[in-house]
C-alpha cells in the first residue's frame, strides 16, 4: 500500500524537493500551507494538482505552525504513516528582528506538532528539520556531540525543537529524530540567503540589470551543500529500525569570500569591482565557522554528498543566469530546472 507523508514548510526550497522525491518513490504526499495575501506556491507550482482531479498524490492543505488545534484535525484526517518539519522562520537575521515570532513558530511550532501527534493518537514517524546554527559559537568540526551554543533567536529556537524532538521520543517512545542539516542551497533557495543573493546577482550584473551587490560580513565560514541530496538524507533517517539523530554535511569549508570567487568568476567576472559593504547586512552576533562531520549519516544511512561548494556555487549561477534570460524573454519562469 502507498504510504502517506505530511511535510509542514513543503513551499519552501526543501519542502519542493522533498515532495520531488517522495512522490517519485510512490507516496502520497500532503502539504501544509500557509495563507498568504500573494501567491507562495512557486516552488511546488510544477507538481501542483488541483482539487478536481481524483486520485490526487500531492494534496495541499491551509494550516500553520502557531495554530495547534488546525495540526491535531490535519493528523487526524491524514493520518501519515511519516510527518516532515521544515516548516520555520528560517532566516538568521530576520530572526533578530522578530525574535517572538521566530521563537513562536520555529521553537515552539515544532512542540505543537509534536504534541498534535502525540494527542492525535496516530502511529507517525516524525522529521525534524534541526540546524547546525545550534552550534553556534562551538568551534569545527561539529558533530551529533558536539555542544550547543546557539548565537541568534534562530538558533536558539532550533535548540528548543531539536530537544523537544529527544523528549517525545524519549517519554513516549515516538520515532522521532532531528537532522541536524548544514547549510544547503540551490536554484530554489531563498533570494535573502547570501549563496542566492550573490548567483542572482551575479546573472543580473552579466545581463546589465545591476552594477551593485551589497553584503556583511565576508569571512564567515560555511560548509555549503546541495538540497536535493540533503533531502534524501531525511528521508533515509525515517526508514531506519531506531531512531536517532544525524549530522548533513560535506565536510567542505568555505568562506562567503571563497563563494564570491566562484561564481563571479564562473561568469567571467571579478567580484571586487561589485562588491560593496552594508553593515545592515551584519548580525549583532555572528556564527564564524560551520563545518560539519557526517560521518554517522554516512555510517548508518549509507549517504553521502557529491556536490561541493564550488560545483553548487556553478550549478546555482547557471540556473540563476537561465532565469535572468527568460525574465527578459517576458517567458514565464519555471522552478523545476
Ligand atoms: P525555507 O525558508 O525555504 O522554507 C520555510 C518554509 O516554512 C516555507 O514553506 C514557509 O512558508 C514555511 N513557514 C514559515 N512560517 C510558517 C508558519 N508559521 N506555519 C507554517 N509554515 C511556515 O527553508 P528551507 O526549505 O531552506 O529549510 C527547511 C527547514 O530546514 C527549515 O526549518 C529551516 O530552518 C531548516 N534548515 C535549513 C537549512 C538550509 O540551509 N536550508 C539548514 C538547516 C536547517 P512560506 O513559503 O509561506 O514562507
Ligand atoms: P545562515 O548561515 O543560515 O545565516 O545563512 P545565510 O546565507 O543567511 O548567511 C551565511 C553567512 O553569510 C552568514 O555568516 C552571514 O553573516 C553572511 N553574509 C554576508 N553578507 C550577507 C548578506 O548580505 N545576506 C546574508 N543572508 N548573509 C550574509
Amino acid at each position: 500500500m502507498s504510504r502517506t507523508a505530511l511535510i509542514t514548510g513543503v513551499t519552501g526550497q526543501d519542502g519542493s524537493y522533498l515532495s520531488e522525491l517522495l512522490l517519485s518513490k510512490g507516496y502520497t504526499v500532503h502539504g501544509l500551507v500557509r495563507r498568504s495575501s500573494t501567491f507562495n506556491t512557486e516552488r511546488i507550482d510544477h507538481i501542483y494538482q488541483g482539487p478536481q482531479e481524483t486520485g490526487r498524490s500531492f494534496v495541499l492543505h491551509h494550516a500553520d505552525l502557531t495554530d495547534g488545534v488546525a495540526l491535531v484535525n490535519l493528523l487526524r484526517e491524514i493520518r501519515p504513516d511519516e510527518v516532515y518539519n521544515l516548516g520555520a522562520q528560517s532566516h538568521v537575521r530576520v530572526s533578530f528582528d522578530a525574535p517572538l515570532y521566530t521563537g513562536d513558530v520555529t521553537g515552539l511550532g515544532a512542540l505543537r506538532l509534536l504534541e498534535a501527534v502525540r494527542a492525535s493518537g496516530i502511529d507517525t514517524r516524525v522529521y525534524q528539520a534541526s540546524s547546525s546554527e545550534m552550534f553556534g559559537a562551538t568551534p569545527p568540526p561539529q558533530n551529533e556531540r558536539t555542544p550547543f551554543h546557539p548565537r541568534s533567536p534562530y538558533g536558539v529556537a532550533k535548540v528548543y525543537g531539536y530537544w523537544s524532538t529527544v523528549n517525545y521520543r524519549e517519554a513516549y517512545g515516538m520515532y522521532a529524530v532531528n537532522g541536524i542539516l548544514f547549510n544547503h542551497e540551490s536554484p530554489r533557495r531563498g533570494e535573502t540567503f547570501v549563496t542566492r543573493k550573490i548567483t542572482r546577482a551575479v546573472a543580473r550584473i552579466k545581463a546589465g540589470l545591476q552594477s551593485e551587490l551589497y553584503l556583511g560580513n565576508l569571512d564567515a565560514v560555511r560548509d555549503w551543500g546541495y538540497a536535493p541530496e540533503y533531502v534524501d538524507a531525511m528521508w533515509r533517517m525515517l526508514q531506519q529500525d531506531e531512531p536517532t539523530d544525524y549530522v548533513v554535511a560535506t565536510g567542505v569549508p568555505a568562506t562567503v569570500r571563497q563563494f564570491l570567487e566562484t561564481a563571479f568568476g564562473h561568469a567571467g567576472l571579478d567580484w571586487r569591482e561589485y562588491v560593496r559593504h552594508d553593515a545592515k547586512y551584519e548580525r549583532p552576533s555572528e556564527v564564524d565557522a560551520l563545518i560539519g562531520d557526517a560521518g554517522k549519516a554516512e555510517e548508518l544511512l549509507g549517504w553521502k554528498p557529491e556536490v561541493r561548494v564550488d560545483e553548487l556555487a556553478r550549478i546555482m549561477v547557471d540556473a540563476d543566469v537561465r532565469q535572468v534570460q527568460d525574465e527578459l524573454a517576458g517567458v514565464t519562469v519555471r522552478v523545476d530546472r
